[in-house]
Protein backbone atom coordinates (compact mmCIF):
# COMPACT_ATOMS: atom_id res chain seq x y z
CA UNK A 1 0.00 0.00 0.00
CA UNK A 2 1.12 3.57 -0.87
CA UNK A 3 0.38 6.77 0.95
CA UNK A 4 1.62 10.20 0.39
CA UNK A 5 3.18 12.50 2.99
CA UNK A 6 0.59 14.86 4.30
CA UNK A 7 2.16 17.75 5.08
CA UNK A 8 0.88 19.46 8.60
CA UNK A 9 2.38 22.84 9.71
CA UNK A 10 0.76 21.96 13.34
CA UNK A 11 2.75 18.49 13.65
CA UNK A 12 5.50 20.85 15.25
CA UNK A 13 6.84 17.27 17.23
CA UNK A 14 7.36 15.57 14.01
CA UNK A 15 10.84 15.74 11.72
CA UNK A 16 11.20 17.63 8.60
CA UNK A 17 12.81 15.92 5.74
CA UNK A 18 13.84 17.33 2.22
CA UNK A 19 13.06 14.83 -0.51
CA UNK A 20 16.28 13.37 -2.39
CA UNK A 21 14.31 13.37 -5.87
CA UNK A 22 13.19 17.55 -5.23
CA UNK A 23 13.87 18.88 -2.21
CA UNK A 24 10.53 19.35 -1.31
CA UNK A 25 10.59 19.70 2.46
CA UNK A 26 7.84 17.66 4.06
CA UNK A 27 6.88 16.36 8.06
CA UNK A 28 7.59 12.56 8.64
CA UNK A 29 4.57 11.40 9.95
CA UNK A 30 3.66 8.06 11.22
CA UNK A 31 3.05 5.19 8.57
CA UNK A 32 2.04 1.68 9.08
CA UNK A 33 4.30 -1.14 8.41
CA UNK A 34 4.27 -2.33 4.23
CA UNK A 35 3.40 1.09 3.57
CA UNK A 36 5.57 3.56 1.82
CA UNK A 37 5.51 7.71 1.84
CA UNK A 38 6.01 9.35 -1.35
CA UNK A 39 7.52 12.74 -1.99
CA UNK A 40 3.45 14.49 -2.66
CA UNK A 41 5.00 17.00 -5.49
CA UNK A 42 7.53 14.85 -7.74
CA UNK A 43 6.65 11.40 -6.45
CA UNK A 44 10.00 9.89 -5.28
CA UNK A 45 10.54 7.39 -2.80
CA UNK A 46 10.59 9.45 0.96
CA UNK A 47 10.72 6.24 3.39
CA UNK A 48 9.70 2.83 4.40
CA UNK A 49 7.46 1.40 6.58
CA UNK A 50 8.48 -1.63 7.30
CA UNK A 51 12.50 -1.76 8.00
CA UNK A 52 13.79 -5.54 6.77
CA UNK A 53 16.09 -7.10 9.57
CA UNK A 54 19.40 -5.73 8.23
CA UNK A 55 21.02 -9.37 9.17
CA UNK A 56 18.44 -10.76 6.68
CA UNK A 57 20.27 -8.89 3.91
CA UNK A 58 23.47 -10.05 5.32
CA UNK A 59 22.31 -13.59 4.96
CA UNK A 60 20.60 -12.70 1.88
CA UNK A 61 24.07 -11.47 0.52
CA UNK A 62 26.41 -14.95 1.51
CA UNK A 63 24.02 -16.78 -0.61
CA UNK A 64 24.41 -14.61 -3.30
CA UNK A 65 27.72 -14.71 -3.24
CA UNK A 66 27.98 -18.57 -3.32
CA UNK A 67 25.61 -18.51 -6.26
CA UNK A 68 27.65 -16.12 -8.71
CA UNK A 69 30.69 -18.46 -7.84
CA UNK A 70 28.63 -21.42 -8.93
CA UNK A 71 27.69 -19.34 -12.06
CA UNK A 72 31.11 -18.62 -12.95
CA UNK A 73 32.48 -22.12 -12.19
CA UNK A 74 30.12 -23.96 -14.17
CA UNK A 75 28.85 -23.68 -17.85
CA UNK A 76 25.49 -22.47 -18.31
CA UNK A 77 25.37 -23.48 -22.28
CA UNK A 78 26.40 -26.14 -24.52
CA UNK A 79 26.12 -27.00 -27.83
CA UNK A 80 26.25 -29.65 -30.45
CA UNK A 81 27.62 -27.88 -33.24
CA UNK A 82 28.53 -30.28 -35.97
CA UNK A 83 28.63 -33.52 -33.84
CA UNK A 84 31.25 -31.23 -31.32
CA UNK A 85 30.39 -30.74 -28.19
CA UNK A 86 30.95 -26.89 -27.40
CA UNK A 87 30.48 -25.34 -23.51
CA UNK A 88 30.17 -21.89 -22.55
CA UNK A 89 31.06 -19.98 -19.10
CA UNK A 90 30.64 -16.60 -18.55
CA UNK A 91 35.15 -16.72 -17.92
CA UNK A 92 35.43 -18.11 -21.21
CA UNK A 93 33.55 -15.63 -22.91
CA UNK A 94 35.05 -12.64 -21.39
CA UNK A 95 38.66 -14.57 -22.19
CA UNK A 96 37.34 -14.97 -26.23
CA UNK A 97 36.36 -11.08 -26.45
CA UNK A 98 39.79 -10.02 -25.06
CA UNK A 99 41.96 -12.79 -27.07
CA UNK A 100 40.02 -11.46 -30.31
CA UNK A 101 42.13 -8.02 -30.06
CA UNK A 102 38.88 -6.37 -27.61
CA UNK A 103 40.42 -5.78 -24.34
CA UNK A 104 38.50 -3.15 -23.51
CA UNK A 105 34.90 -4.48 -24.25
CA UNK A 106 36.07 -7.33 -22.01
CA UNK A 107 36.37 -5.68 -19.70
CA UNK A 108 33.07 -3.87 -19.79
CA UNK A 109 31.74 -7.41 -20.03
CA UNK A 110 33.83 -8.89 -17.12
CA UNK A 111 32.86 -5.58 -14.79
CA UNK A 112 28.73 -5.20 -15.62
CA UNK A 113 28.29 -9.36 -15.89
CA UNK A 114 30.78 -10.11 -12.78
CA UNK A 115 32.86 -7.65 -11.16
CA UNK A 116 30.39 -5.39 -10.12
CA UNK A 117 27.81 -7.87 -8.87
CA UNK A 118 30.61 -9.33 -6.62
CA UNK A 119 31.68 -5.79 -4.92
CA UNK A 120 28.08 -5.08 -4.34
CA UNK A 121 27.87 -8.23 -2.13
CA UNK A 122 30.93 -7.42 -0.48
CA UNK A 123 30.42 -3.94 0.56
CA UNK A 124 26.88 -5.47 1.71
CA UNK A 125 28.82 -7.90 3.99
CA UNK A 126 31.72 -4.85 4.41
CA UNK A 127 28.62 -2.59 5.59
CA UNK A 128 27.38 -4.97 8.38
CA UNK A 129 30.87 -5.45 9.72
CA UNK A 130 31.46 -2.06 9.92
CA UNK A 131 27.95 -1.10 11.52
CA UNK A 132 28.63 -4.01 13.99
CA UNK A 133 32.36 -2.98 15.41
CA UNK A 134 31.29 0.59 14.78
CA UNK A 135 34.29 0.98 11.95
CA UNK A 136 32.97 4.79 10.29
CA UNK A 137 35.78 5.16 7.35
CA UNK A 138 35.31 1.62 6.18
CA UNK A 139 31.34 1.95 6.30
CA UNK A 140 31.33 5.13 4.70
CA UNK A 141 32.87 3.52 2.10
CA UNK A 142 31.87 0.58 1.16
CA UNK A 143 28.39 2.09 1.46
CA UNK A 144 29.34 4.87 -1.44
CA UNK A 145 30.76 2.12 -3.18
CA UNK A 146 27.40 0.47 -3.22
CA UNK A 147 25.91 3.41 -4.32
CA UNK A 148 28.02 3.97 -7.28
CA UNK A 149 28.09 0.32 -8.10
CA UNK A 150 24.17 -0.68 -7.82
CA UNK A 151 23.40 0.63 -12.05
CA UNK A 152 26.43 -1.43 -13.31
CA UNK A 153 25.09 -5.06 -11.93
CA UNK A 154 23.38 -6.57 -14.78
CA UNK A 155 22.70 -9.89 -14.57
CA UNK A 156 18.91 -9.50 -15.49
CA UNK A 157 20.14 -7.89 -18.55
CA UNK A 158 22.79 -11.37 -19.30
CA UNK A 159 19.88 -13.86 -18.44
CA UNK A 160 18.16 -12.05 -21.43
CA UNK A 161 20.98 -12.36 -23.26
CA UNK A 162 21.43 -16.13 -22.80
CA UNK A 163 18.20 -16.78 -23.86
CA UNK A 164 18.44 -14.40 -27.05
CA UNK A 165 21.84 -16.35 -28.36
CA UNK A 166 19.91 -19.44 -27.94
CA UNK A 167 17.29 -18.28 -30.21
CA UNK A 168 20.42 -17.45 -32.57
CA UNK A 169 21.88 -20.38 -32.70
CA UNK A 170 18.93 -22.69 -32.42
CA UNK A 171 19.34 -23.50 -36.51
CA UNK A 172 22.66 -24.17 -36.68
CA UNK A 173 22.88 -26.62 -33.08
CA UNK A 174 21.91 -28.57 -30.47
CA UNK A 175 21.05 -26.86 -27.25
CA UNK A 176 21.66 -28.03 -23.82
CA UNK A 177 21.29 -25.70 -20.76
CA UNK A 178 24.26 -26.05 -17.81
CA UNK A 179 24.65 -26.14 -14.50
CA UNK A 180 25.58 -22.42 -13.88
CA UNK A 181 22.38 -21.00 -15.68
CA UNK A 182 19.94 -22.10 -12.82
CA UNK A 183 22.27 -20.66 -10.11
CA UNK A 184 22.06 -17.33 -12.64
CA UNK A 185 18.80 -17.44 -12.07
CA UNK A 186 18.51 -18.20 -8.91
CA UNK A 187 21.13 -15.41 -7.97
CA UNK A 188 18.79 -12.69 -10.22
CA UNK A 189 16.00 -13.53 -8.24
CA UNK A 190 17.69 -13.19 -5.22
CA UNK A 191 19.68 -10.32 -5.79
CA UNK A 192 16.04 -8.62 -6.72
CA UNK A 193 14.86 -9.84 -3.27
CA UNK A 194 18.42 -8.21 -1.85
CA UNK A 195 18.31 -5.22 -4.02
CA UNK A 196 14.70 -3.86 -2.86
CA UNK A 197 15.60 -4.45 0.95
CA UNK A 198 18.70 -2.44 0.56
CA UNK A 199 18.68 1.06 1.07
CA UNK A 200 21.77 3.25 1.84
CA UNK A 201 19.39 5.51 4.03
CA UNK A 202 18.51 2.65 6.09
CA UNK A 203 21.88 1.54 7.28
CA UNK A 204 22.72 5.32 8.11
CA UNK A 205 19.39 5.60 9.97
CA UNK A 206 20.98 2.10 12.18
CA UNK A 207 24.34 4.20 12.21
CA UNK A 208 22.64 7.48 14.00
CA UNK A 209 19.34 7.87 13.20
CA UNK A 210 17.80 11.12 11.91
CA UNK A 211 16.07 12.16 15.45
CA UNK A 212 19.19 12.02 16.90
CA UNK A 213 20.52 15.24 15.40
CA UNK A 214 18.55 18.61 16.56
CA UNK A 215 15.31 19.61 15.57
CA UNK A 216 15.11 22.46 12.83
CA UNK A 217 12.14 24.72 11.96
CA UNK A 218 14.16 25.29 8.57
CA UNK A 219 16.47 22.65 6.99
CA UNK A 220 18.35 23.75 3.77
CA UNK A 221 20.77 20.77 2.70
CA UNK A 222 20.38 17.39 1.83
CA UNK A 223 23.10 15.19 1.72
CA UNK A 224 23.51 13.18 -1.29
CA UNK A 225 25.30 10.24 0.22
CA UNK A 226 23.01 9.69 3.25
CA UNK A 227 20.11 11.36 2.72
CA UNK A 228 20.29 13.29 6.33
CA UNK A 229 18.62 16.66 5.85
CA UNK A 230 20.38 19.48 7.41
CA UNK A 231 21.36 23.03 8.00
CA UNK A 232 24.03 24.66 5.68
CA UNK A 233 27.09 22.81 6.18
CA UNK A 234 30.49 22.27 4.21
CA UNK A 235 29.96 18.33 5.59
CA UNK A 236 27.44 16.40 6.08
CA UNK A 237 27.21 15.99 9.57
CA UNK A 238 26.48 12.54 9.76
CA UNK A 239 28.65 10.79 6.92
CA UNK A 240 31.20 13.88 6.73
CA UNK A 241 30.90 13.73 2.73
CA UNK A 242 31.31 17.35 1.70
CA UNK A 243 28.12 18.83 0.96
CA UNK A 244 26.63 20.65 -2.94
CA UNK A 245 23.00 22.55 -3.02
CA UNK A 246 23.79 20.49 -6.17
CA UNK A 247 25.85 17.92 -7.76
CA UNK A 248 28.68 20.31 -8.95
CA UNK A 249 28.84 20.96 -12.78
CA UNK A 250 26.02 18.56 -13.29
CA UNK A 251 25.09 20.38 -16.36
CA UNK A 252 28.02 20.74 -17.87
CA UNK A 253 28.96 17.20 -17.46
CA UNK A 254 25.59 15.89 -18.24
CA UNK A 255 25.53 17.54 -21.61
CA UNK A 256 29.32 16.53 -22.31
CA UNK A 257 28.50 12.56 -22.01
CA UNK A 258 25.02 13.10 -24.22
CA UNK A 259 26.95 14.92 -27.19
CA UNK A 260 30.33 12.38 -27.09
CA UNK A 261 27.61 9.22 -27.07
CA UNK A 262 25.54 11.00 -29.59
CA UNK A 263 29.07 11.10 -31.83
CA UNK A 264 29.51 7.75 -30.65
CA UNK A 265 26.01 6.33 -31.76
CA UNK A 266 27.10 6.95 -35.57
CA UNK A 267 29.67 4.54 -36.22
CA UNK A 268 27.90 2.55 -33.60
CA UNK A 269 25.21 1.61 -36.02
CA UNK A 270 27.32 2.40 -39.38
CA UNK A 271 30.62 -0.08 -38.47
CA UNK A 272 29.75 -3.67 -38.77
CA UNK A 273 29.13 -4.96 -34.86
CA UNK A 274 29.64 -8.73 -35.68
CA UNK A 275 31.45 -10.66 -38.70
CA UNK A 276 30.15 -14.22 -39.67
CA UNK A 277 31.75 -16.26 -41.42
CA UNK A 278 29.64 -19.38 -42.28
CA UNK A 279 30.69 -21.86 -44.98
CA UNK A 280 33.56 -19.61 -46.94
CA UNK A 281 30.98 -16.37 -46.65
CA UNK A 282 31.59 -13.61 -44.74
CA UNK A 283 28.53 -11.64 -43.13
CA UNK A 284 29.52 -8.21 -41.99
CA UNK A 285 26.14 -7.30 -39.50
CA UNK A 286 25.88 -3.86 -38.29
CA UNK A 287 22.97 -3.50 -35.62
CA UNK A 288 20.31 -2.80 -37.98
CA UNK A 289 21.54 -5.34 -40.70
CA UNK A 290 21.33 -7.55 -37.74
CA UNK A 291 17.98 -6.81 -37.31
CA UNK A 292 16.96 -7.29 -40.94
CA UNK A 293 18.43 -10.84 -41.12
CA UNK A 294 16.74 -12.05 -37.70
CA UNK A 295 13.26 -10.71 -39.23
CA UNK A 296 13.91 -12.46 -42.44
CA UNK A 297 15.07 -15.72 -40.70
CA UNK A 298 11.01 -15.48 -39.05
CA UNK A 299 12.35 -14.61 -35.32
CA UNK A 300 10.43 -11.43 -35.16
CA UNK A 301 10.79 -11.60 -31.59
CA UNK A 302 14.38 -11.53 -30.80
CA UNK A 303 14.42 -8.87 -33.98
CA UNK A 304 12.38 -6.64 -31.58
CA UNK A 305 14.28 -6.91 -28.35
CA UNK A 306 17.67 -6.26 -30.29
CA UNK A 307 16.24 -3.44 -32.03
CA UNK A 308 14.39 -1.92 -29.22
CA UNK A 309 17.68 -2.99 -26.69
CA UNK A 310 20.23 -1.28 -29.12
CA UNK A 311 18.55 1.17 -31.51
CA UNK A 312 15.58 2.45 -29.27
CA UNK A 313 16.91 2.60 -26.37
CA UNK A 314 20.10 4.75 -27.01
CA UNK A 315 18.67 7.10 -29.03
CA UNK A 316 15.83 7.68 -26.73
CA UNK A 317 18.15 7.96 -23.99
CA UNK A 318 20.38 10.51 -25.76
CA UNK A 319 16.89 12.55 -26.79
CA UNK A 320 15.38 12.30 -23.31
CA UNK A 321 18.50 13.66 -21.80
CA UNK A 322 18.89 16.77 -24.35
CA UNK A 323 15.41 17.63 -23.72
CA UNK A 324 15.78 17.28 -19.77
CA UNK A 325 18.77 19.25 -20.44
CA UNK A 326 17.16 22.23 -21.97
CA UNK A 327 14.04 22.72 -20.06
CA UNK A 328 16.32 23.01 -17.16
CA UNK A 329 18.45 25.39 -18.73
CA UNK A 330 15.31 27.42 -20.11
CA UNK A 331 14.23 27.14 -16.59
CA UNK A 332 10.69 25.46 -18.40
CA UNK A 333 7.92 26.03 -15.14
CA UNK A 334 5.03 23.09 -16.53
CA UNK A 335 5.70 19.34 -16.82
CA UNK A 336 7.82 18.73 -13.39
CA UNK A 337 6.38 15.70 -12.77
CA UNK A 338 6.34 14.05 -16.17
CA UNK A 339 9.79 15.20 -16.43
CA UNK A 340 10.63 13.30 -13.47
CA UNK A 341 8.98 10.10 -14.63
CA UNK A 342 11.46 10.42 -17.62
CA UNK A 343 14.12 10.96 -15.54
CA UNK A 344 13.59 7.88 -13.60
CA UNK A 345 12.69 5.52 -16.84
CA UNK A 346 16.05 6.71 -18.82
CA UNK A 347 17.84 5.63 -15.56
CA UNK A 348 16.41 2.28 -15.67
CA UNK A 349 16.25 1.25 -19.29
CA UNK A 350 19.93 2.60 -20.44
CA UNK A 351 21.93 -0.89 -18.92
CA UNK A 352 19.89 -3.22 -21.47
CA UNK A 353 21.77 -1.95 -24.40
CA UNK A 354 24.83 -3.68 -22.71
CA UNK A 355 22.75 -6.92 -24.57
CA UNK A 356 24.14 -6.99 -27.87
CA UNK A 357 27.56 -6.97 -26.11
CA UNK A 358 26.79 -9.81 -23.83
CA UNK A 359 25.36 -11.73 -26.74
CA UNK A 360 28.43 -10.97 -28.74
CA UNK A 361 30.70 -12.60 -25.89
CA UNK A 362 28.54 -15.70 -25.91
CA UNK A 363 28.77 -16.09 -29.33
CA UNK A 364 32.44 -15.88 -29.39
CA UNK A 365 33.18 -18.31 -26.37
CA UNK A 366 30.84 -21.25 -28.50
CA UNK A 367 31.33 -20.99 -32.06
CA UNK A 368 34.60 -19.30 -32.58
CA UNK A 369 36.44 -22.52 -32.70
CA UNK A 370 38.08 -22.15 -36.32
CA UNK A 371 35.48 -24.76 -37.82
CA UNK A 372 32.77 -24.39 -40.48
CA UNK A 373 31.29 -21.23 -38.69
CA UNK A 374 33.48 -18.45 -37.49
CA UNK A 375 32.61 -15.56 -35.40
CA UNK A 376 34.34 -12.47 -34.51
CA UNK A 377 32.94 -9.07 -33.27
CA UNK A 378 33.58 -6.02 -35.27
CA UNK A 379 34.50 -2.16 -34.27
CA UNK A 380 30.97 -1.35 -34.03
CA UNK A 381 30.86 -3.18 -30.69
CA UNK A 382 33.83 -1.03 -29.25
CA UNK A 383 31.68 2.06 -30.88
CA UNK A 384 28.71 0.91 -28.95
CA UNK A 385 30.16 -0.11 -25.70
CA UNK A 386 31.29 3.64 -25.59
CA UNK A 387 27.38 4.89 -26.20
CA UNK A 388 26.41 2.52 -23.45
CA UNK A 389 28.96 4.04 -20.87
CA UNK A 390 28.60 7.94 -22.07
CA UNK A 391 24.62 7.49 -21.72
CA UNK A 392 24.92 5.59 -18.39
CA UNK A 393 27.09 8.16 -16.87
CA UNK A 394 25.12 10.69 -18.55
CA UNK A 395 22.06 9.79 -15.86
CA UNK A 396 24.38 9.22 -13.70
CA UNK A 397 25.39 12.86 -13.50
CA UNK A 398 22.45 14.79 -14.07
CA UNK A 399 21.00 15.89 -10.48
CA UNK A 400 16.70 15.65 -10.68
CA UNK A 401 16.71 17.84 -8.19
CA UNK A 402 17.55 20.59 -10.95
CA UNK A 403 14.30 19.77 -13.29
CA UNK A 404 12.97 21.43 -9.77
CA UNK A 405 14.77 24.40 -9.45
CA UNK A 406 12.21 26.38 -11.17
CA UNK A 407 9.53 26.39 -8.39
CA UNK A 408 10.18 28.18 -5.73
CA UNK A 409 11.53 25.78 -3.11
CA UNK A 410 9.44 25.35 0.31
CA UNK A 411 6.71 27.46 -0.89
CA UNK A 412 4.01 24.54 -1.09
CA UNK A 413 3.45 22.98 1.82
CA UNK A 414 -0.07 22.43 1.32
CA UNK A 415 0.17 20.87 -1.79
CA UNK A 416 0.06 17.26 -1.21
CA UNK A 417 -2.69 14.97 -0.23
CA UNK A 418 -3.64 11.71 1.43
CA UNK A 419 -4.31 8.21 -0.45
ZN1 LIG B 1 10.09 15.12 -4.17
ZN1 LIG C 1 25.62 12.60 4.64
Amino acid sequence: MQIKVSVNMQDKETQIQLCQGCELAVYRVAIQPKQSAYCPRCGSLLYQGTHPSLSGNLALAITCLLLLILAHWFNFLTIRLFGIMISASLPAGIWAIASEGYPALALLVFFCSSLAPLLILMTIMLAHFALHYRWFNIFRYSLLAMQKLKPWSMIDVFLVSVAVTCFKLIDYADIFIGPALYSLLLLQILTILLISRISIQRYWEAWQPESHYPKLSQKRMHCHYCHLSQDVNEYCIRCNQKLHYRKPLSIQRTWAYTCLAAIAIIPANVIPISIFISHGQRLEDTIFSGVVTLINNGMYAIAAIIFIASIVVPVVKILALIYLLLTIQYHCTRYHRQRMTIYYIIKWIGKWSVMDLFVISIMLSLIDHGQLLNFTPGYGAVAFGCVVILTMLATESLDSRLIWDSIAVNTNHSESSDE
